[in-house]
């Protein structure tokens, strides 16, 4: 296919501002798939995707499309809209010459918006505004388009208004791609170069590829090389993604598709990586980034006897995402499991989502917690910084972009939801990572009639200190049964008791009169309960009270 008729492209959005339904428009306009009722987000395949509505693998489709008597191959590449996966976004950006920048007609620039911008801006891509959802009632193109010429610099006149729902308008988006859009710079006399932007695992064939062809071509039978490791695999199978796999004999620079090479593990395809042949080693692609997690929480099987199929659950999803880090762990309370990274909140959620949805696994996760650097002086004394606000822009007269300084802690359990609940769902948020920070951290301790509890130990800022022992401290005191004895619940910092709950003793007051089988069967399962009890000094606590103290809210 001559390079010149080739257009690669994304679309970049806030979340539910209509990537997914665009892109189901676009791929029914030129033929893919067929136009029915059933056809909705068919980019997203995953479960998770379908019920949450949002999309989390980025998937790719190739689009014929014929154009004043001549015929396009245009690439598609729908991405994940939301800020956990913003490498996969600026990876897919770097395969594309162009991105459409969706904007809700309704609400406007978000904030995902912006950093989505800021990626196709910084790599220098052609930028097509398309404004979505003019079909709704509240619909004010004008205001968005002003927003758009005043935070992005872009002429309104190039704003395109559509409705993806209805179709409204959807040709001139395939017509300003194929207009605005410069295809991709490949030579197919170069040596053969592609980056992979993507990569699934199938259990019978192995890693499936996505990957853009920067130079040269390939074909089965190559051997080929991934640049980040240094491995040479044999190519089994490659072709074109309609967006089912349509295979064929030969993948040409400025194309998009799969390949498939006999790699068994996601981690053999990073996002990022570059692909070359092994009798012609070529530099590889800038910008390749390890995944980095920014939250960890700890994920426990309900039982222990469930740890196996946990284990083989995990191992087999992780073969599905190089992004996920996971590291042995246990925890007295909880015993044998794992610690595992994520790149945010939403991505863990959704990782366990599909442990439960997918594999039937039922899973106890423990809080988030963020990475610390530990310096173990007295610099710890430094003062405090919470959010510093670092800027402050008007977008327009209701709307407000503001850039603050945070402690990922402070963002990582509730700040979203809160922020929702403040702004009634008007305010969006996005976050990137701006180094360590020293900061007044301290570790706390929960006694139990004076004995520290181990597995609650927990590092906290001085200032949440109090708050976050005496919730521990109450949600402990519900959760443990009455004993024969008071039993002090206290939460100290070195020697310092910070906050205080007291358990009272028990009461006999029972009577079970002459019903022996009731009898029995209370010490039944008082004797059964036992050997769930960890004991801690002369104190008993059941393993539930540890999981509700440790278990997100
Ligand atoms: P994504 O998160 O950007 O992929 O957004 P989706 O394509 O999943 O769309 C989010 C929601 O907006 C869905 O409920 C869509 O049906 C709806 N939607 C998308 N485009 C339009 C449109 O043009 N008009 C209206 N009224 N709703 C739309
Ligand atoms: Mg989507």
């Amino acid at each position: 296919f001559p390079v010149d008729r080739i257009r690669n492209f994304c679309i970049i959005a806030h979340i539910d501002h209509g990537k997914s339904t665009l892109a189901d428009r676009l791929l029914e306009m030129t033929g893919a798939i067929a136009k029915t009722e059933k056809n909705k987000q068919v980019l997203d395949k995953l479960q998770v995707e379908r019920e949450r509505g949002i999309t989390v693998k980025a998937q790719t489709a190739s689009l014929f499309y014929n154009h004043e008597g001549q015929r396009y191959l245009l690439n598609l590449i729908d991405t994940p809209g939301h800020v956990d996966f913003s490498y996969e976004v600026s990876r897919s950006i770097s395969a594309c010459q162009g991105v459409l920048l969706i904007v809700d007609a309704n609400q406007g620039i978000q904030a995902q918006t912006v950093a989505n911008f800021y990626l196709a801006f910084e790599a220098q891509l052609t930028i097509i505004p398309v404004i979505n959802k003019i079909d709704l009632k509240n619909a004010d193109p004008e205001r968005v388009e002003s927003q758009i010429e005043k935070v992005f610099d872009i002429p309104r006149e190039e704003c395109i208004r559509i409705s993806a729902k209805l179709g409204t308008n959807v040709d001139k988006v395939l017509q300003a791609v194929v207009n605005r859009i410069p295809p991709p710079i490949a030579s197919t006399e170069d040596p053969f170069k592609a980056l992979v932007f993507d990569s699934n695992f199938d259990h019978y064939r192995g890693v499936v590829a996505n990957i853009a062809v920067f130079g040269g071509w390939v074909k089965k039978g190559d051997k080929i090389v991934s640049a980040h490791l240094g491995k040479a695999y044999e190519v089994n199978e490659l072709g074109l993604l309609r967006p089912d796999e349509h295979p064929t004999q030969k993948l040409f620079a400025g194309q998009v598709g799969y390949i498939i090479a006999g790699m068994k593990d996601v981690k053999e395809a990073q996002i990022g990586d570059t692909l070359y042949l092994q009798e012609q080693p070529v530099e590889a692609l800038p910008g390749f980034k390890p995944a980095k997690a920014m939250v960890f929480a700890g994920m426990y099987p309900m039982d222990q006897s469930e740890y196996t199929g946990l284990r083989s659950a995990i191992e087999r999803l992780t073969l599905n995402d190089s992004s996920v880090a996971v590291q042995r762990d246990s925890s007295l309370a909880l015993g044998a499991g794992w610690r595992l990274g994520f790149l945010g909140l939403l991505h863990m959620e959704v990782f366990n989502q599909r442990l439960e949805q997918e594999y039937n696994a039922s899973v106890i996760v423990t809080a988030p917690t963020v990475p610390y650097k530990a310096v173990l002086s007295s610099a710890k004394l430094i003062k405090n910084r919470r959010a510093v606000q670092k800027n402050m822009v008007y977008i327009d007269d209701q709307r407000v972009m503001m850039k603050y300084l945070f402690p990922l802690n402070e963002i990582v359990v509730d700040f979203y939801d809160l922020l929702k609940s403040l702004s009634s769902g008007y305010a969006s948020f996005d976050y990137e990572n701006a180094g360590y920070q020293a900061a007044d951290l301290i570790k706390m301790d929960i006694l139990l009639n004076g004995r520290p509890v181990e597995e609650l130990t927990t590092v906290v800022h001085r200032e949440r200190a109090y708050s976050t022992g005496k919730a521990m401290c109450e949600r402990l005191k519900d959760s443990i049964p009455r004993q024969m004895f008071e039993i002090a619940i206290q939460a100290a910092i070195g020697s310092k008791v910070i906050a205080r709950e007291t358990r009272t003793e028990k009461m006999f007051l029972q009577n079970y009169g002459g019903d022996i089988t009731r009898k029995m069967k209370l010490l039944k399962k008082q004797a059964e309960g036992k050997k769930k009890m960890r004991r801690i000094g002369n104190v008993e606590v059941p393993k539930d009270a540890f999981i509700s103290v440790l278990k997100r809210k």
